[in-house]
């Protein structure tokens, strides 16, 4: 059975233009990516914007223009590559779809790389599709995947150790060190309460690099990427 999609969109009143619905969308997806889930604060220098899953130059998207439900949240890269893809009934019958995780569960179509935690596998071809023709695994979104791994890890080395000291019954401790101990225990769990928002902080400083560094291969990887996306049965570049 597939999964629930993970974003759950709100209802705002019709407005007269779709960029008026920016605070909508940033709050309905999470100031993230709806295609890649990178985090404007991770973004800098690629910038969002809002995108129109059915793009409103096709002749289904133009009614839909300023349709809520037909915005999503991009970052630039994605909204550049996704470009005026419609699946035709026959790319849907293939599975061509743009995964939108209002509709759809990511997790049916993706998963970890199990070779290398930073990148993206697919367990479909709509999956395969996607990493494909949204480059979800660009040189830039492995990094802030690598950063934020490195940083999960580190927050659970910091759990365990907060275990353990817990664990440790005061009556087994000598009575001299026990106050040592409850100290220990107070400073970690003080260091512990701001940890998250410095987890934030530290991602999106050290995210600003990875976007901006040079990308010499990138001409390669557009090449097989379009050679991919044809094989599959995109001929149209996006
Ligand atoms: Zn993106």
């Amino acid at each position: 059975m597939p999964s629930q999609p993970p974003i759950r969109r709100s209802n705002p009143p019709q407005k007269s233009n779709y960029t008026q619905y920016k605070e909508e969308l940033r709050s309905d997806f999470f100031n993230s990516c709806a295609y890649c889930g990178i985090m404007e604060s991770e973004s800098a220098g690629v910038g969002f914007s809002i995108d129109h899953y059915i793009p409103k130059e096709t002749p289904e998207g133009k009614p839909l223009e300023n349709t809520y439900l037909n915005l999503l949240l991009s970052c630039g890269d994605c909204n550049s590559h996704k470009g005026k893809y419609l699946a035709s009934t026959t790319q849907k019958n293939l599975g061509l779809v743009i995964i939108r995780p209002d509709e759809m569960a990511p997790s049916d179509h993706l998963m970890l790389d199990e070779t290398d935690p930073c990148g993206l596998a697919s367990k479909t071809k709509t999956g395969e599709f996607n990493i494909a023709k949204l480059e979800l695994n660009r040189p830039g979104l492995k990094k802030i995947r690598a950063i934020r791994h490195r940083c999960f890890q580190a927050n659970e080395i910091i759990e365990q150790g907060i275990k353990a000291l817990s664990s440790v019954a005061l009556d087994n401790v000598e009575p001299a060190q026990r106050a040592r101990l409850l100290k220990i225990r107070h400073d970690i769990l003080k260091i512990r309460s701001g940890f998250d928002g410095d987890i934030d902080k530290l991602i999106s400083d050290y995210a600003r690099s990875p976007l901006r560094l040079p990308d010499p291969e990138k001409k390669e990887r557009t090449k097989a990427r379009m050679k991919l996306l044809k094989e599959l049965g995109d001929d149209g570049a996006g």
